[in-house]
């Protein structure tokens, strides 16, 4: 255990025993729920979407600590973004749990992220880290479609 794990397990529980974001929007766009069978994980994903903007975003997770984390993590991250932009993210968060030979490192919106990269040790746990991120991308797409369309 080094110092840079330390920091790491820290920010993951900070974010596990106070998860940001938790809850639910009342005039939701949609809600998508996310299940993940191996840990016993469940989450739903409330969006609210407009003009192709995140307005916010809440969740209820019940699920470990890697779960609940991601998500109050992510929902940080993606906060007030164009849906556009919040792809990147997504796409960038995948990229770098996905990729077990190096250490990625993130933009310094992201920053808080990087705590999950310990989890690429743990094979199981990375599709715990990755539940609230897949259901996130079903969320966005039934915004879009609830909207008719993505607007450019
Ligand atoms: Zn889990």
């Amino acid at each position: 255990m080094n110092l840079a794990d330390d920091l790491y397990r820290e920010t993951i529980l900070d974010h596990y025993h106070n998860p940001r974001n938790h809850g639910k929007i009342a005039e939701a766009t949609c809600s998508t729920e996310g299940v993940n069978p191996l840990c016993g994980d469940e989450l739903t994903l409330y969006l609210k979407v407009r003009d192709g903007k995140i307005e916010d975003i809440k969740m209820e997770a019940h699920g470990c600590s890697i779960n609940t984390a991601s998500g109050s993590m992510m929902s940080e991250a993606i906060m007030g973004l164009p849906v556009s932009e919040a792809r990147k993210i997504i796409d960038t968060f995948k990229a770098m749990m996905l990729n077990k030979e190096s250490q990625i490192e993130l933009p310094e919106e992201m920053e808080d992220l990087e705590a999950l990269q310990g989890v690429k040790q743990y094979p199981v746990r990375i599709k715990c880290a990755l539940l609230p991120w897949n259901t996130l991308i079903e969320g966005l797409e039934s915004a879009e479609a609830e909207q008719g369309g993505v607007k450019k």
